[in-house]
């Protein structure tokens, strides 16, 4: 095998909450992730000049060893002693520092790549050990589906599917790093966290009512402080019939579950008239 194409996708919090804050500067999460399959596509092919190069669409993702694939290729590269190089070509359409783990998840795809191109045989648990080296989430985007991240995000467990709607994703023009919405998070005893036991129990009984009234996300609040445009974006998915609107990771970007494509369309073209959000997807939920 000399190329290989993969889709690495997006993922949303259906709930986000940390626990507190550790010692050692991170912090310990609870967390329910979901796939959506939104994806930014990787094509990977072996060269014989033995160097590692990158090739995006986008002019302010890197094309160096600053970029996630770079960094993933490289690791198993040098655990298996590979002297082959690979030509690796990102199109991106997951939104850039927007909380939908775009880098992790392309990461995580070129392990995967890498693991099949040069065939490896590590299993999903042996990429997943290794992906972690790279970023908390790149585990669970290897693994992908419905699931609860625990630790700093690398703790696993599988969820029961998430049930079947569409997903509607605006992206306002504003840039969040995720680094200052952690550096201004307080949690106080007043601190609303959400019920991620519940969000969990919904998920398995199949309760999308018991996950809707749950769903939350802890740096919501402060990310909403700073950026109003969040709730505003929130209010109009919900004004056109949005189960539930939430804001992903540490932000901007927001989401909107709908129950059928008309109301995620009537939503889009809302936000769209106000001119609030930049990017917007409209798209399903992703099962294992
Ligand atoms: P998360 O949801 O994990 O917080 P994010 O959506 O906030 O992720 P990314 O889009 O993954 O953030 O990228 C954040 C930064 O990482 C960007 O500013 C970019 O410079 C750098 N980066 C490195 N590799 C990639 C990549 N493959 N795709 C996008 N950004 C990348």
């Amino acid at each position: 095998m000399d190329n290989i194409k993969l889709k690495a996708r997006a993922k949303i919090n259906i709930g986000l909450d940390v626990v507190r804050k550790r010692p050692d500067g991170y912090h310990d999460m609870r967390m329910v992730m979901q796939t959506l399959k939104m994806y930014d596509g990787i094509s990977m092919a072996k060269n014989h000049n033995g160097n590692i190069s990158i090739k995006t669409n986008l002019p302010y993702v890197p094309d160096n060893e600053n970029n996630l694939c770079y960094k993933a290729a490289k690791l198993l590269r040098d655990e298996f002693n590979i002297d082959t190089g690979v030509d690796i070509d990102l199109v991106k359409y997951i939104p850039v520092s927007a909380g939908m783990a775009g880098g992790s998840s392309d990461a995580a795809a070129v392990m995967v790549g890498m693991n099949k191109l040069f065939g490896l045989s590590l299993s999903m648990q042996d990429l997943m050990e290794r992906a972690v080296n790279i970023g908390a989430d790149v585990p669970y985007c290897i693994m992908r589906g419905t699931a609860m991240a625990e630790g700093i995000g690398e703790k696993l467990t599988r969820l029961n599917p998430f049930p079947e709607c569409v997903v509607l994703v605006a992206k306002p023009g504003i840039a969040v790093s995720t680094r200052s919405v952690f550096g201004k998070l307080r949690l106080t005893e007043d601190t609303y966290h959400p019920d991620i036991d519940s969000i969990v129990k919904g998920i398995n009984e199949k309760n999308m009512d018991m996950i809707a009234s749950n769903m939350g996300n802890v740096l919501e609040d402060v990310t909403e402080k700073d950026f109003p445009v969040i709730s505003t974006i929130k209010s109009k998915m919900a004004e056109n019939g949005a189960i539930k609107a939430l804001m992903s990771g540490s932000g901007p970007t927001v989401f909107g579950l709908f129950e059928n494509i008309e109301d995620a369309r009537k939503a889009f073209y809302s936000i769209k008239k106000e001119h609030i959000a930049r990017q917007m997807f409209i798209t399903d939920i992703f099962n294992v």
